[in-house]
């Protein structure tokens, strides 16, 4: 059995990998592997390249010189985020959907990693993103800055430093990113 985050409510299901067709227990939402797998390599894109590290860049540029830094991973928690946040600008979905996915989502993190806490296993979301997601649910502010970052991603950061654009995205990052629009779930559900 595989775990997996559907990106359409949050809600955490366990599904065979040779199985045609995934459906998630709460919402319905039927989806694939492949499909599964395809949408979480561009969330993680995304949110590794064009969120975090984006920052460390500016970082650099803004000090004239080059910081060393650690590729920071990110997990299947921070990908449904940035589906919930995409699915929000393309849909037009509320703030109030997405926080009920995130909490959903996060809540399915913290109780996956301590179920799993003794076997060897890949977390849904380290406790540093639990802490970034529950940040967002708590803080309209937080949120909102999240939610342009997003949109700068999914949009390939146009006005954004052309150094920075390519350091944090790279050509085949911004042209993964402009598939997200196509890849990503038709609606939230509440
Ligand atoms: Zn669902």
């Amino acid at each position: 059995m595989a775990a997996w985050l559907c990106f359409s409510c949050g809600t955490l299901n366990n599904a065979l990998k040779k199985e045609k067709r995934i459906t998630c227990g709460y919402c319905q939402v039927e989806t694939t592997w492949p499909k599964h797998d395809r949408r979480r390599k561009v969330a993680n894109d995304a949110v590794k390249w064009g969120i975090v590290h984006r920052k460390l860049h500016e970082a650099d540029l803004a000090k004239g010189r080059k910081v060393s830094y650690k590729l920071r991973e990110v997990t299947e928690l921070l990908e449904a985020v940035f589906w919930f946040i995409t699915v929000s600008i393309t849909g037009g979905v509320t703030y109030d959907i997405v926080k009920a996915c995130c909490v959903r989502a996060v809540n399915a993190a913290r109780e996956y990693n301590q179920k799993a806490k003794k076997d060897a296993f890949t977390p849904i979301g380290t406790p540093r993103e639990i802490k970034e997601v529950e940040a967002l649910i708590a803080d309209p502010e937080k949120y909102e800055q999240m939610r342009r970052e997003v949109e700068e991603c999914i949009k390939g950061m146009p006005g954004v430093d052309p150094r920075v654009r390519m350091a944090a995205l790279g050509r085949k990052a911004e042209a993964s990113l402009r598939t997200a629009k196509l890849l990503a779930p038709e609606k939230l559900h509440r």
